[in-house]
Parts: structure tokens; C-alpha cells; sequence
């Protein structure tokens, strides 16, 4: 591919806030580039909302981006939810789940001296799973007392993610990727992903790869930033991670993302809409220019990628910085959004001297098959029932017990996943939310014997909230164990 093409339409978003400051920045400098795009506008976010579109993006726009299958995003606002408007999405949320943009790409870098920073040699690229996790947004609050949010973490999405990072590291000349999960505490979701990382990994033996617990691993990237090159996590992880490491470099207001899915790509900056200085013409158009650069080489246009980003080095390395990265002794010039996109324009065909130039080629975007599961053989072994209980668990044993019936047995009642029965120990802390394991007593279960159980509760006037039912998958327990089972 090269730069030569007819222009190539792509769907732009001019966003809340500060956007229609910073997207109409970055346009004149892609029009004064070169860059051989035409620009298809697409209305998001807050003017849709207030048609009382719920999820912020009307049918038209799906049409365009489906079509174009490029969109060039500035921020949006989010309604915030909660008792006023409870049925607001979150339109980044949406786009990102409805397209199947299921790869986050967050490359981080520090600008040595001309950016301060408390790591002026950071570079690293933050992989995040886009879709699964904590954001699938399923959230019910089922007692007085305790509210809940489900963590869904697929194989498949796994695998997609992870090659998606090795891959990225292979063709970008990147020599290491880390994995951060909590598997020590999430043996199921993250632990999934940390295998998925080592079997993936294995097929990559060029390639350094190590795990670090998040916790650890933030820190580390905080103050050891040389330590990583390729960072690839789960959703909301990688969020808080890439946000941090943004920060790190001297501003959010630097740091660009694209998100990839197999049809759709979307690039937008990290940070949002900036509503304190929205209007006042001050805002720092990087983000969402060093966005499009990402787009430019997503559509293999690797000249205009290369002649905007260096022009770009080039505005920053002679000290022409807005507000947020302006330091007196540092910066020469504190540039507006207008005048800062004047000055990389001036620059374009220049490059840097003391930063690292950049220089792109042309390369197929990275697309990822992943395999239909084998099928498991699926038994179901009991039910885990959760009841609505003020009180002690004492009181509700004999009429757990009995609900069991012949085919299921009463193992354990645990609450906020701590193990209160049998043997349990009085300093627990609890609440009204108890977890009651059945199990079966034989090889399997039928969900007769569920159903039996469900309704000797409701006639002994338990108050069930909901069941979870509990399965060996070829053999081996697809659940975990309460903590002191
Ligand atoms: P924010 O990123 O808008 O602002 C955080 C801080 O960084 C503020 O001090 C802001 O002034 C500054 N800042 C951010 N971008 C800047 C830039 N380009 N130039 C100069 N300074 C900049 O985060 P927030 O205040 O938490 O969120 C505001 C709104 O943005 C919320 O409605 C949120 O939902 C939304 N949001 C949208 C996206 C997105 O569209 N992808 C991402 C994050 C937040």
C-alpha cells in the first residue's frame, strides 16, 4: 500500500468538550500533510443523547461506520449514571463492544527533556483487552446491603488479545511482552488469561515474555518504565495502567489509542472531554493527532504517518508546547490549539534532532483468527443459591439443610466468599448475602433436583436472590472454592 491511493474515506467525530477544539486541529494538519482522506462526519455523544438516542450513537452513524470502517474519535461525554439517568450507556463503551473493537493499543512515550517527566526514557505500549472483563456492565444490586458487578472473561477473548500483542510486538521491532493479571487472587478469569499468555507465548520463542501481578507491575511501570516494552492486560487494568503511564510522560494530553476489531478500527485520544477547559482554545491537540497517526498506518498510508508525527517531534523538541506541557526554562512559545497546529504544519518535512525520528512503512494490519473451542463434556454437580439473610447463619442451616433433598447435599455457606459454615469463625465480618453451596451426592445432578431444592426454600420462606449452578467440565470443577473451605 502506499500513499498514492484515491482518498480514503473515514468516519470522524468531532465529540464534546474540548473535541471540536482538538479534532479541528488535527484535520488541518492531516489536510496540510497530504493525507489522501476525506472526512465523513458522524454525530456522537452529547447532541444525540439529548434526542433521547439512550446509547448516544444514531442509526445513521452505525451505517457510515460500517462502510468506512475507520472512525477518527474525539472525546465524548458520559452522562453520568446513578439515580437521575439510570438508562444512559456509556457511547465509548458501545462503540468499543457493539464493533468488536476487542484490541486496545496504547503506545506511551516520554519526551525526554523537552517534556518533564519523572521517566524521560519511558516507551511503552499498553495492550488492552477492550470488551470483556468488568466493563460487560452487568451489575444488579440484590440485597440491602450488597450490590454486584460480573467479571466475564472469555477463551476466546483471551487468545484474540494476547496474539494481538504478540503480533504488534513482532512487527513493530519490540523485543518483550508482559503479562499483568491477579490470578493470585482471580485463579479463574485471570488465570485464564495468564495461561492463555503462556501457551500463546510459547509460539513466540524470539520474543522475551514474563507475568507480574498488577499491583506490583503498576508500580514497577511507575518507577521502572525501562523494565517493559510490551505491557498486555485485561480491560480494566489496562485502563488505569494506561492512564498512569500517560501521565507519567508529562500529560494525559499525549497519549493516543486505537482500538482494533476484526471489520471496524476507531482512534481516539486517551483522555476525555476536559470540560473545565473546553472553549477556551487551550487545549493540547496530541493525543488525538498521534491518534491519527496510529489511523494513517492502519490504513497503510505510512508516508503521512511518518511526515505528521515527525513534524510533530519537531514542534515539541522546539519547545512549542500548550498549556498543559508548557514549562517556564523548558518551553519557548505556549502555543493555543490553533497556533500549536500552526506550528507542526510549518514543521511538516522536518524532522527531529535530539528525539528519535520516526519512520513507518506500509504493513497489512494485524488481523487475528482464533479457533472454535473444542466442545467439553458438561456436568452439572449442584448449585451454588444465594439467599437474602439479616441474621446469623446459624438460623438458616436446618432449613438449608433440608431443602437439600435426597439428591444434593449442603456443603458450605460462605459470605462475601468467606467460608462461615461448617467451622466457621466468629470474627468473621458478614452481611446480608450468603452463598449456600448443594452439591450432589452422586456422580451428577439433574436440574429437577436444582428445582426441587429452589422451591423447599421458597416454602420454607428463605429468600433466594439467585443461583449459580456448578459444572465439571470434562472432569475438572469450573468453580472455585470458598476461602477456609
Ligand atoms: P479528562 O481526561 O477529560 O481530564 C483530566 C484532566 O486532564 C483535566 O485536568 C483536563 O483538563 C486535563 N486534560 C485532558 N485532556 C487534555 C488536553 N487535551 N489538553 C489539556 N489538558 C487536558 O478526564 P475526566 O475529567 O475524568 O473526564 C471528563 C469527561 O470525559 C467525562 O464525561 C468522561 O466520561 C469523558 N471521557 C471520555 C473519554 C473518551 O471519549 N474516550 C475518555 C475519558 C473520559
Amino acid at each position: 500500500m502506499t500513499d498514492t491511493h484515491h482518498p480514503i474515506e473515514i468516519a470522524v467525530a468531532t465529540g464534546d468538550g474540548i473535541g471540536p477544539e482538538i479534532m479541528a486541529a488535527t484535520l488541518t494538519i492531516l489536510e496540510a500533510a497530504g493525507a489522501p482522506l476525506r472526512f465523513a462526519p458522524i454525530e456522537l455523544g452529547e447532541k444525540v443523547y439529548a434526542r433521547g438516542v439512550l446509547n448516544g450513537i444514531d442509526a445513521s452513524a452505525w451505517e457510515v461506520l460500517r462502510r468506512t470502517g475507520v472512525l477518527l474519535k474525539a472525546p465524548l461525554a458520559t452522562p453520568q449514571g446513578g439515580a437521575g439517568r439510570p438508562g444512559y450507556k456509556s457511547v465509548n463503551v458501545t462503540l468499543r463492544k457493539s464493533l468488536g473493537l476487542f484490541a486496545n493499543v496504547r503506545p506511551v512515550r516520554a519526551y525526554g527533556a523537552f517534556v518533564p517527566s519523572p521517566q524521560p526514557t519511558m516507551d511503552v505500549v499498553v495492550v488492552r483487552e477492550n470488551e470483556e472483563d468488568l466493563y460487560a456492565g452487568i451489575e444488579h444490586r440484590q440485597t440491602d446491603d450488597v450490590f454486584q458487578c460480573l467479571k466475564l472473561i472469555t477463551r476466546k477473548g483471551c487468545e484474540r488479545i494476547v496474539r494481538y500483542a504478540f503480533e504488534y510486538a513482532v512487527r513493530n521491532g519490540r523485543s518483550r511482552v508482559t503479562c499483568m493479571t491477579k490470578d493470585n487472587i482471580m485463579q479463574m478469569t485471570d488465570g485464564l488469561f495468564h495461561r492463555v499468555f503462556d501457551e500463546i507465548g510459547a509460539e513466540y520463542p524470539d520474543i522475551k515474555k514474563d507475568h507480574m501481578i498488577i499491583d506490583i507491575g503498576a508500580a514497577r511501570l511507575a518507577t521502572r518504565p525501562t523494565d517493559f516494552d510490551v505491557i498486555v492486560t485485561l480491560n480494566l487494568y489496562g485502563d488505569i495502567l494506561s492512564d498512569i503511564a500517560a501521565e507519567i510522560t508529562g500529560s494525559v494530553g499525549l497519549a493516543p489509542s486505537a482500538n482494533i476489531g476484526q471489520t471496524v478500527a476507531m482512534f481516539e485520544a486517551v483522555h476525555g472531554t476536559a470540560p473545565q477547559i473546553a472553549g477556551k482554545g487551550i487545549a493540547n491537540p496530541s493525543g488525538l493527532l498521534l491518534a491519527a497517526v496510529q489511523m494513517l498506518n492502519h490504513l497503510g498510508l505510512a508516508d503521512a504517518a511518518t511526515r505528521v508525527h515527525n513534524a510533530w517531534l519537531k514542534t515539541i523538541e522546539d519547545g512549542i508546547h500548550p498549556a498543559d506541557i508548557y514549562r517556564e526554562g523548558v518551553s519557548t512559545e505556549k502555543a493555543g490549539t490553533e497556533a500549536f497546529a500552526r506550528a507542526v504544519i510549518a514543521r511538516l518535512g522536518e524532522t527531529p534532532s535530539v528525539l528519535a525520528p520516526v519512520s513507518y512503512v506500509p504493513m497489512e494490519p494485524i488481523r487475528i483468527e482464533v479457533e472454535e473451542l473444542a466442545p467439553t463434556h458438561r456436568e452439572l454437580v449442584g448449585s451454588d443459591v444465594f439467599v437474602f439473610h439479616r441474621g446469623h447463619v446459624e438460623e438458616l442451616v436446618p432449613a438449608l439443610e433440608k431443602a437439600a433433598g435426597p439428591g444434593l447435599k449442603l456443603v458450605m455457606v460462605t459470605n462475601r466468599g468467606v467460608k462461615v459454615w461448617p467451622n466457621g469463625l466468629p470474627e468473621t465480618t458478614t452481611t446480608d448475602h450468603w452463598r449456600c453451596r448443594f452439591e450432589t451426592r452422586g456422580t451428577g445432578a439433574d436440574r429437577a433436583e436444582i428445582t426441587g431444592v429452589l422451591q423447599r426454600l421458597e416454602l420454607a420462606s428463605v429468600d433466594v436472590i439467585k443461583c449459580e449452578h456448578l459444572f465439571r467440565f470434562d472432569g475438572v470443577a469450573g468453580y472455585s472454592l470458598g476461602q477456609g473451605q
